[in-house]
């Protein structure tokens, strides 16, 4: 059978690779711990699995859902936007119910992506943002994320004539992988740039709500300008440790927002409305879980760094998500080299950077979803298998 050329010409999936590697050892014996788990291994708050448990015995909520979502979930929405970022977002027109945000981020192309138009994506960067744009279509140009600059997109960088082409530009603020915030500076030229060339621009705000110092995360939609030029992608999965539950939302700019509920009407059939409730509960409820999540990340990091830097091995703090992004010992040519060297010596796995993009070759990624007893132990592990010395 022949596959269609838009199947045919997607990059492969480099993490199945590394999964397969990983399942081998296991079967053969070897106790992995894996830094390479990008989901919460906490259980979602249990007041929040309450509330689904009771609208899951409620029948109204077994029926097909509405498309956009509940109104009462788009109104928690919008009024958790408000309470958090001071933004005032209208729930009928400018917030619709997604299936996860990596639901709305793959579709999200399909609504301006042209066959031949160009999408500027950030290089390392979710994988997401260029599989979605080339499934629709379109090519993509990436735009390097470099520590010199903090991670941020080298805007003055990018050519005149890939701004003039352009339709479409994905950031993604606190950063996957580099743990990068956007500062309001930054978004301010953003939004700028945006309006002059008439460039979409498609937020990504999974980890808004992960940020281990004292500076919050800032929403796109914030910034002045932003709702002319932007829609924000949003989700419970990282903020909750919801993943499973596949709730999220976008935010923005009325006529974008339409356009990507037109497309979901014609695929999917939205949220179960008992999740859709659970999600109010999420949103509305008090802040203690959340908080909880920040300490739990924030001394697992700060245990982890410490380790490593005892060892040898310096990397930054992240201030914000769940990973650590690292560059690898000058000892090693590239991440990919130094993380099969740790996994074979050690049975400990890091994320080679190059999954990310090209500029992720010299980094490894490690999460933060690693319990203190198993981080103790790769540490002491790390130790004895002389991989710093
Ligand atoms: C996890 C993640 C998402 C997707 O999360 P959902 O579970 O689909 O809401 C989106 N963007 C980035 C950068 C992520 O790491």
């Amino acid at each position: 059978m022949q596959q269609a050329d838009r199947i045919k010409n997607l990059p492969p999936y480099f993490f199945a690779e590394i999964d397969k590697m990983i399942n081998r050892a296991k079967a053969e014996g070897v106790d992995v711990i894996s830094f390479g788990i990008g989901d919460p291994d906490q259980p979602t708050p249990e007041h929040i699995v309450a509330s689904m448990v009771e609208a899951v015995r409620d029948p109204s909520t077994h029926s097909y859902p509405s498309y956009e979502g509940l109104y009462s979930y788009r109104k928690a929405v919008a009024d958790w936007y408000q309470e958090r970022f001071a933004v005032e977002l209208d729930p009928e027109k400018e917030v619709v119910s997604l299936i996860g945000s990596k639901e709305g981020i793959a579709h999200f192309p399909f609504c301006y992506i042209n066959e031949g138009d160009l999408a500027l994506i950030p290089d390392p960067g979710y994988p997401v943002y260029k599989t979605a744009v080339l499934l629709a279509g379109g090519q993509v140009e990436t735009l390097p994320l470099k520590k010199e600059n903090n991670f941020l997109v080298e805007l003055d960088n990018i050519s005149k004539e890939s701004l003039e082409r352009a339709k479409l530009l994905y950031l993604n603020y606190p950063n996957n992988p580099t743990a990068a915030l956007a500062t309001r500076e930054f978004f301010q030229k953003v939004v700028k740039l945006a309006d002059r060339y008439d460039i979409i621009v498609a937020h990504d705000s999974a980890y808004s709500e992960v940020y281990l110092e004292e500076e919050k995360p800032l929403s796109f939609l914030e910034i002045e300008g932003a709702r002319e030029v932007g829609i924000e992608f949003g989700s419970l999965s990282k903020s909750f440790n919801m993943t499973g539950w596949r709730c999220g939302w976008a935010v923005g700019k009325e006529e974008l927002i339409e356009s990507l509920g037109r497309i979901k009407t014609n695929i999917d059939s939205g949220i179960f409305e008992a999740v859709q409730k659970a999600g109010i509960t999420a949103l509305t409820s008090e802040k203690t879980a959340a908080a909880e999540m920040r300490s739990l990340y924030r001394k697992r990091r700060d245990r982890l760094v410490t380790g490593l830097k005892e060892l040898g091995w310096e990397v930054s703090p992240n201030q914000a998500s769940f990973y650590i992004w690292a560059e690898v010992p000058s000892a090693y040519q590239n991440g990919e080299e130094f993380s099969r060297k740790v996994f074979q010596e050690t049975g400990v796995f890091f994320t080679p950077g190059i999954g990310y993009g090209q500029q992720g070759d010299k980094y490894v990624r490690l999460a933060l979803t690693v319990s203190r007893e198993r981080t103790e132990e790769a540490l002491e592990r790390l130790a004895e298998g002389g991989i710093f010395s």
